[in-house]
């Protein structure tokens, strides 16, 4: 047995210990996809399971001594490791077309994980993944509190699955928080019918005043037809779905 790899607290490292989960994980992966891209593998815990499958395999690791680690115990890796950070990585020089996206990630990118994704919207066909779980639950929401901006981007291109919960001691060592499971899937959705670009500062506009009314969080903007938004200035972002931003970003002059 390869030695350990000695956990990192700033590559975010906490190494998942239980089999069953693990696998629970992998099985999410929609079997029609058969390209698949890992992120952080750290030990392996995941990969093992991602091996066995039929599928065309690439892991993305940034700690050399994980990836060593990972070249000794499965020489079926062999070509498949990238040695690299994630969010710089050219993800159209590993898959151009459609791949699905898995890992335990490390929590301290979660989000910058997130929005690469949701820029990379037109390759990720899926993402599985485990996130702390207050970030799960966000990326979920659908309305209230717990809504964000990376909920409402991801959900404008992404059915979206909260999957199951996992507690602190199925790590080693353990995180100081509890972590979530979820699946998110590429939606019909092909483009905005209005500028991305505008949406998303709409989007975010909405949220960095999410106390304050639509209207009033929205004040820089000028509006073309008030009365076709009118109903919805009262709102907050937070109870805002993906179709009334949409018709917000419509509406802007
Ligand atoms: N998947 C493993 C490890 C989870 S810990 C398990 O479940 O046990 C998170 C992993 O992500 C670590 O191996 C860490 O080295 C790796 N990592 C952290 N930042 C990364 C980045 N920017 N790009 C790629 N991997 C990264």
């Amino acid at each position: 047995m390869t030695k350990a790899v000695k956990a990192k607290k700033h590559l975010g490292q906490h190494f998942l210990n239980n089999d069953e989960i693990a696998l629970k994980i992998t099985d999410l992966l929609s079997k029609k996809n058969n390209q698949v891209l890992e992120i952080g593998p750290g030990m392996g815990i995941l990969t093992k399971f991602l091996i066995k499958k039929n599928i065309d395999l690439k892991v993305i690791e940034i700690d050399h001594e994980s990836s060593n680690f990972l070249k000794i115990e499965y020489p079926e890796l062999k070509n498949k490791i990238i040695d690299g950070d994630f969010l710089k990585l050219d993800l159209n020089s590993v898959f151009p077309n459609n791949f699905s996206i898995i890992g335990n990630f490390p929590y301290n990118i979660s989000s910058q994980i997130l929005f690469k994704t949701f820029e990379n919207k037109d390759i990720v066909n899926e993402l599985v993944g485990m996130f702390q779980k207050e970030v799960a639950e966000r990326i979920v929401c659908q309305n209230g509190k717990n809504r964000g901006i990376l909920s409402v981007l991801i959900q404008t291109y992404y059915d979206v699955e909260y999957c199951f919960s996992v507690d602190e001691q199925e790590f080693i060592p353990p995180p100081k928080v509890k972590s979530g499971v979820i699946k998110i899937t590429r939606n019909k959705r092909t483009k905005l019918n209005c500028d991305n670009q505008l949406y998303k500062k709409v989007v975010k506009t909405a949220f960095n005043q999410k106390r304050k009314t639509i209207k009033n969080a929205l004040k820089c903007f000028n509006f073309n037809e008030e009365n076709k938004i009118n109903h919805l200035f009262h709102l907050r972002a937070e109870n805002l779905s993906v179709e009334d931003f949409i018709t917000i970003t419509n509406n802007v002059k």
